[in-house]
């Protein structure tokens, strides 16, 4: 393979950016642009000062650290060189340019981790959790995601493959060795067993995949009450900063604006919505009408009352359009005189948690973020060594692998004959593979690669 490059921005984003090459020339490329060690001596994994030169002109392009790892103890099993670039974007792309004169290529999106990937360092369900990685929102998600990609959901999908390889020679060995009268009885008996008991790993993995996905992409919050209740505000509370426009005069929050906030480890998408009444107003209506789409695909409600006002209509009418979701009621402006009335307002609540808050005065912020966090997680994110399926391909592919392994399951007790049973699980067997990659084609591969940031 030949050897490549590419900006590769370290995980955080700071203010470093990094050009990394992987290959054969990878070292015999850097050391002649390097000024400082000759990097073609220095041991593997070691980390060298020193500035980056062209060698047309001899000419100081950047101050860099440069790390020479050799194969096969890196990310791509090939030689690598990552050039550690304090400069900012302009003097990272000059870098890179004078890697490419001396005949390196540029490398397509995703083609360190592929190389990873083809050269054994990696299965694929590790190669997308390197994607998930990068968009990984909250330190929790990327938790998953690290865990993912040290292959903890590889294992319990080998395992599983494993349990069906053995039920298959096992099967096999009844047909062609009968020893007992009732081999076919026995058969199916061992079937159903094994079949249940994978059916349960697999349903365990896919009870997952709800949380796995909101730390993955965010969980849909919608804040919506009645125009100047305070949601804007709420917004800017727990966005820490002023992004959406707070004003005083009721219904100015025309469109719908999104947010992405961490709350103690749960990743918020919030979006703060013009609310969901009627108007006669035609630019209203437009974030009107949004609001009621964002509302229908929303996981979390946060529905603000004004607590210097009666409950009005309004408010009833928003507390019907919410029943059945998770709802987090929030009285707000507790710091002027009390005019709602609570009862009705507990009453109207059911069970959703009612948090009293004074976004002026910054009140009732904690006691927030506390409900909204053990809303969704009730602790069970604690634990850490559970594994959450969160790529969408690999829960489609479990929900397939479910669907066929129920299709064994009525096939045992319809008493088809074992070897159309045996095709059946090989296909749960097959389902299963694509998940870290054992059986699937190149050009799924290609697609896949190819969705990844430029660098990895
Ligand atoms: P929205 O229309 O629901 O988005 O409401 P805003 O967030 O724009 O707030 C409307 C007005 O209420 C603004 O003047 C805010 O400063 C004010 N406000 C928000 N929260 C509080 C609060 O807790 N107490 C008081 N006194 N005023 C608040
Ligand atoms: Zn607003």
């Amino acid at each position: 393979m030949d050897t490549i490059a590419a900006i590769s921005t370290p995980m955080g984003e700071g203010a470093i950016a990094i050009v990394r090459i992987s290959g054969s020339d990878a070292i015999k490329t850097a050391n002649r642009i390097f000024k400082g060690k000759n990097l073609e001596e220095v041991e593997s994994h070691t980390i060298h000062y020193g500035f980056i030169i062209d060698p047309e002109t001899n000419e100081k392009v950047e101050e860099v650290m440069v790390s020479v790892l050799k194969a096969p103890k890196t990310f791509t099993r090939e030689d690598v060189v990552e050039i550690n670039c304090h400069g900012g974007l302009v003097s990272v792309n000059r870098v890179l340019e004078l890697v490419l004169n001396e005949g390196v290529r540029l490398a397509e999106p995703g083609e360190f981790t592929k190389r990873a990937f083809l050269n054994g360092r990696i299965d694929l369900s590790q190669a997308e959790a390197v994607m998930d990685l990068i968009r990984a929102k909250t330190d929790r998600a990327m938790k998953v995601a690290m865990g993912q990609m040290e292959g903890r959901l590889s294992k319990l999908i080998r395992n599983l493959r494993q349990t069906i390889l053995e039920t298959l020679a096992h099967v096999e060995v009844n047909i062609d060795y009968p020893e007992y009268d009732d081999v076919e009885e026995m058969t199916h008996q061992l079937l159903l067993e094994k079949a249940s008991e994978i059916k349960t790993e697999i349903e365990k993995l896919l009870a997952t995949s709800k949380q796995g996905k909101i730390l993955r992409d965010g969980l849909s919050t919608a804040i919506i009450g009645r125009p100047n209740v305070g949601k804007s505000s709420l917004l800017n509370s727990l966005v820490h900063e002023n992004k959406a426009i707070v004003t005083d005069i009721p219904g100015t929050t025309r469109d719908v604006i999104e947010e992405y906030v961490n709350v103690r480890g749960v990743p918020l998408r919030l979006v703060d919505t013009a609310g969901i009444r009627e108007t006669e107003d035609i630019v209203e209506r437009i974030g009107v009408e949004r609001s009621r789409k964002v509302l229908k695909e929303a996981d979390l409600i946060l529905l603000v009352l004004n607590n210097a006002e009666p409950l009005t209509d309004e408010d009833r009418k928003l507390f019907e359009a919410v029943s059945g979701m998770d709802v987090i009621v929030i009285v707000n402006k507790i710091d002027l005189e009390n005019r709602l009335n609570l009862d009705e307002v507990k009453q109207l609540a059911k069970d959703y948690p009612i948090i009293s808050t004074s976004l002026k005065e910054e009140k009732g912020i904690d006691e927030l973020e506390e409900a909204i966090s053990s809303l969704f997680f009730k602790g069970k994110l604690e634990g850490g060594d559970i594994t959450y399926v969160s790529n969408t391909r690999h829960i489609a592919l479990l929900n397939q692998a479910k669907k066929a392994i129920d299709d064994v399951i009525q096939a045992v007790h319809s008493d088809v004959p074992i070897d159309l049973i045996q095709i059946d699980l090989t296909r749960v067997w097959e389902i299963l593979g694509e998940i870290i990659g054992d059986t699937v084609h190149e050009s799924l591969i290609n697609q896949l690669f190819s969705q990844f940031c430029l660098g990895k």
